[in-house]
């Protein structure tokens, strides 16, 4: 039987995961939260390690990590060393941590292993930074989404303040300008739009409408793989 994937790539607060689970959702794929990986690897790195300078222990310690994913209800459970640090991956800190470390070659190939492995098992929605580009590079659909910077901080300003955590929408938009320019500049599998990937600017579209439009594309693309 033939796996789907779907791969939504964009920079930080863009709405991907969001749009991700619902497109999974409502397709009955599973989705692939591949942030959530990196943000477990940089929790479990930054115990060792305050930087990236010594790449070498790093990529000792990466062999030794033992990340793995299972579903709870339809919802990815993250597990580190068999441990579920779901909760703990969720802050401003996990993500800076995944952000930096997601740069060293070692960690991007084991966990890219891993996503790879899953895709060839189900059907899946895949958010993350280099799905179309490296991950799932014959994908049946790319979309690239983003969002103006001042929208993407006002987003996840509203989603930290409903969580009730302390922070200010000036430095949320400094951490995303610093995070966005971490994962578009990196040597290793830069954020960048897939050349086959659809650009999608959500700036004005709800969760909702952004859904519909993949969902759409998706049933279109179906189509012509079936002709
Ligand atoms: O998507 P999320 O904000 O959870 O990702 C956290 C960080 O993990 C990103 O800023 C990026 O540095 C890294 N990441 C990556 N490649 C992916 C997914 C996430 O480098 N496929």
């Amino acid at each position: 039987m033939k796996h789907y994937s779907i791969a939504i790539d964009g920079p930080a607060g863009a709405g991907k995961s969001t749009v991700a689970r619902a497109v999974a959702k409502e397709l009955t794929f599973i989705y692939v939260d591949t942030g959530a990986m990196y943000r477990a690897m940089g929790l479990y790195l930054s115990e060792y390690f305050s930087d990236t300078s010594n790449v070498e222990q790093i990529a000792k310690k990466v062999l030794n990590a033992e990340i793995s994913i299972t579903y709870e209800n339809g919802e990815q459970q993250v597990l580190l060393f068999g441990k579920n640090v779901n909760d703990q991956i969720r802050t401003e800190k996990a993500g800076n941590l995944a952000s930096l470390f997601s740069t060293i070659p070692a960690v991007r190939t084991k966990l890219v292993q891993l996503q790879q492995q899953l895709a060839k098992k189900e059907s899946v929605v895949m958010d993350g930074r280099d799905i179309g580009t490296k991950v799932l590079p014959n994908a049946d659909l790319k979309i690239y989404l983003t969002a103006t910077t001042k929208e993407r901080a006002k987003r996840r300003f509203t989603e930290l303040c409903d969580k009730g955590v302390s922070i200010t929408l000036d430095e949320i938009e400094q951490d995303i300008i610093k995070r966005d320019q971490l994962d578009m500049n990196r040597t290793e599998s830069p954020l960048c739009q897939a050349a086959d990937a659809i650009y999608l600017d959500c700036s004005k579209l709800d969760a909702c409408e952004v859904t519909k439009q993949i969902i759409e594309w998706f049933q279109e693309r179906k189509e012509l793989v079936a002709d």
